[in-house]
Parts: structure tokens; sequence; C-alpha cells
């Protein structure tokens, strides 16, 4: 049984999609609602796609019911499948990821589990593109909760029901690369783990004061130091 739970955050953190997600919420609104470019301006950063599909409604002028969810994510979901796999962008995963992902699979005292603002069904779309699926059984999604501090319980609950037991939570690791990422975590006692290898600079994420601030994961050896 794992004794310690990493929680990986996918854009940013595991893998850069060329701005798929945004190139499919752009064009969910524009075929169901005739909107074009609605996305333009609003930030993505460690936000549920719950909450960001909420604001773009409204910079679109449209009134948002819990309603008009489902008919839009089966677009969108529609669109993830197409733009990962469309030609002229740069798609990549993140500094380190191709080495250490495998390792910590690995490693007999850590499970791998995800903790993302993204859907569960455009995640796993996403993660598909990477073949990284496999490494992470289960995870918590913007499906569980809007708010991304709430995913941390439900992510640590999932933990419980597969291994019947409980986990302590300075063995719980929240590993992204946004002030978002760090916040979810420190109501749960849970360690964060900020990672400065996309969007966010070294000096920003330490303002936040994250447990831990690396650079990138490209030192496979001091990351497994951390967890083991
Ligand atoms: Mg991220």
């Amino acid at each position: 049984m794992p004794m310690k739970l990493l929680l990986f955050d996918i854009d940013g953190t595991l893998i850069h999609t060329g701005g798929a997600g945004i190139r499919s919420l752009n064009r969910a609104f524009e075929k169901l609602y005739g909107c074009p470019d609605v996305m333009a301006g609003i930030s993505l950063a460690g936000r549920t796609d719950d909450l960001i599909v909420r604001e773009a409604f409204g910079r679109a002028g449209l009134d948002f019911s819990d309603k008009d969810l489902p008919r839009f994510k089966s677009i969108y979901f529609q669109f993830i499948a197409e733009e990962i796999y469309a030609n002229g962008y740069v798609k990549r995963l993140m500094p380190g990821i191709a080495e250490l992902i495998p390792e910590l699979d690995r490693h007999p005292d850590i499970c791998l589990a995800l903790l993302t603002g993204n859907w569960q069904r455009s995640a796993r779309i996403k993660m598909d593109y990477f073949e990284l699926n496999p490494f992470f059984a289960f995870g918590a999604f913007s499906d569980d909760s809007p708010e991304r501090s709430e995913l941390v319980p439900v992510a640590i609950q999932r933990f419980r029901n597969r291994y019947g037991s409980d986990i302590r939570p300075h063995d719980v690791y929240v590993i992204g690369d946004t002030p978002a990422d760090v916040l979810c975590a420190k109501p749960h006692g849970v360690v964060s783990v900020a990672v400065a290898a996309a969007a966010h600079p070294f000096d920003e994420l330490a303002q936040y004061e994250p447990d831990i601030l690396l650079h990138d994961l490209s030192d496979k050896n001091s990351v497994l130091e951390l967890f083991t």
C-alpha cells in the first residue's frame, strides 16, 4: 500500500497542449452561440473549467444556467479530441516528465493521481495524446467541484476508497504550476509543490509560499528524494 499520494496538475505541469483547450472552448462558443473568440482575455491559470466557462458565458453576454453545461461540455469534448491532434501547434511533455512519471509509478510507496481544473473527460483526452493515462488511475476534476480547494479532499477520499486506509496530510503532495495550485493545498495542510516551468515565474510563485518550489521537474533524482 502506498504511503505517499502525489496529486499532479495537468496543464503546465505534466503537459503543454499548445492551446488546444482554448481553441476548443472558442469553437464550442462559436458553434453553439455564434460568439467568436470568447476566451480572449480570460485567465485559465489554475482555474476549473466550470469557472472558466461561467466567466466566458458572461463575457459573451449569455445567461448561464447549469442546464447549458451538459450540451456545452459534449461539444467541447468533441473539439478537444480534434484539437489535441491538430497540426501546427507545439505540444509537449513538460521538462522531466517523460522520465519522472514512470519512475514514480514504479515506486511501491508512491500513488500517482490527478488534481486538475479540467473536466475528467477532456483531461483523459489530453492525457491520452501523451500516453499518460495508465500512470494515473484516479483523480479529482472540475466535475467534482468548481472550487479547486474542494478537489483536495475529493482526491484523498478516492485514495481511501481505493486502498481502504487513511493517509496523513503531510504525505499528500499537490504539484502544480500556478498560484491556484499552491492556494488549494493550504486549507488542508497538505504539501504544496510549485513548479515554475510554465507561465508563472519562480519569483511570482514564491510569493504564495509553497512548501516546495522548483524551477522544473528535470532533475529526476532530487525530485524523487523529495517524495521518498
Ligand atoms: Mg496548470
